[in-house]
């Protein structure tokens, strides 16, 4: 009994399937007849298809005298689109994003700490809204325009096949905070529309930082037997003359860029092991790391001449190169870090600024 009735159930649904089926197909069938007794064959089927602005391509296609139109009749139009996953006009249509950004142009002596503050925003949300700011050849300079965000977080470039849930993932937000952020035009079900841009509330930009070699990788390198452990005094002397600041340390630059002419002499900040002493890809150009061996590093780049060797040993304020303007630069000028375990420090800290 509840088998037959399962089964009077399956094929009745299925009867009606087929019912509905032929019923469809009749009533397409008339309306393309009806249309072509009007005008041409071509015309009837694309109006059946699509009722896009691919129309007058297709009627100017059927007009066009050079074109025989006798076999096209009844086939429908293949075109390049024809099978692309377009977005069907009838089907879901996300809003895009409608952000209104106010834009700030930097003026003389402007820092990125200072602009932050005049917006009541985080640094971190200047590179949040201009990732090109942590490019070492686009310093802060004057008349730069920036765009500045309304609120802290980032831009995202919204790239084919992301979800809202890898983006919240990807910069440890929730997918709410997101939503939450009205401009961004996000609605169930909250697909991202590629090409635009969505702002990532409370999301930081990671700006990439290069390791040098350890110490320890360095000196086995070197023969000769035991090297003495060479540590630095902990105190620090300027590596070059000139204190002309361009950039100075914030998180989009953790570094201080000082201006000085092609060529000026360069110093060991302190006493320390070379670690590095050559082209860094990375955007540092003549790049020269010392390890002073008591847990601070320091970085000299952009360098147009090198003095030194990878496990030499160099005392402070002993000559090591020339400055120059390679790698990511914008003119001539050094560019100097200090790493004390490995992470960036503020230079001024240790040399008075
Ligand atoms: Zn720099």
């Amino acid at each position: 009994m509840t088998y037959k009735w399962w089964t009077m159930q399956r094929h009745g649904g299925q009867l009606i399937l087929i019912v509905l089926t032929l019923v469809l197909m009749g009533v397409m069938r008339s309306l393309i007849v009806d249309v072509a007794d009007g005008s041409d064959g071509e015309t009837a089927v694309s109006t059946n298809t699509n009722e896009t602005a691919d129309n007058d391509e297709a009627d100017s296609l059927a007009n066009d005298p050079s074109e025989p139109s006798t076999h096209t009749e009844e086939l429908p139009v293949i075109k390049d689109t024809s099978f692309s996953p377009a977005l069907n006009p009838y089907t879901f249509q996300p809003k895009l994003p409608e952000h209104s950004f106010q834009t700030y142009t930097v003026q003389r002596g402007d820092t990125p700490n200072k602009i932050a503050e005049r917006f009541g925003i985080q640094p971190e949300t200047l590179l949040g809204g201009n990732p090109f700011l942590s490019e070492e050849s686009n310093l802060l300079q004057s008349n730069a325009e920036l765009i500045i965000l309304p609120v802290d977080g980032l831009l995202h470039d919204v790239a084919p096949g992301d979800t809202l849930e890898e983006v919240a993932a990807q910069y440890g937000v929730s997918e709410e905070e997101i939503i939450a952020y009205v401009p961004n035009n996000l609605e169930f079900p909250f697909r991202l529309q590629p090409e635009t841009q969505i702002l990532v509330p409370g999301a930081v930009r990671e700006v990439f930082v290069w390791e040098p070699p350890a110490l320890a990788t360095v000196n086995s390198n070197t023969s000769g037997g035991i090297r003495p452990v060479v540590q630095g005094t902990g105190t620090f002397v300027w590596p070059i003359v000139s204190r002309v600041f361009t950039q100075f340390f914030w998180y989009g630059h953790r570094a201080i860029d000082v201006a000085a002419p092609e060529g000026a002499a360069t110093v060991a900040s302190d006493t320390g092991t070379v670690t590095f002493a050559g082209w860094n890809v990375y955007g540092y150009g003549n790049l020269i790391v010392v390890n002073h061996g008591n847990g601070f590093e320091t970085f000299y780049a952009h360098l147009s001449g090198i003095n030194v060797i990878p496990g030499q040993v160099v005392i402070q304020g002993q000559y090591i190169g020339a400055t120059g303007n390679t790698g990511n630069s914008s003119g001539p000028h050094i560019h100097f870090e200090v790493r004390w375990n490995r992470n960036q420090d503020d230079p001024c800290f240790y040399i008075s600024c």
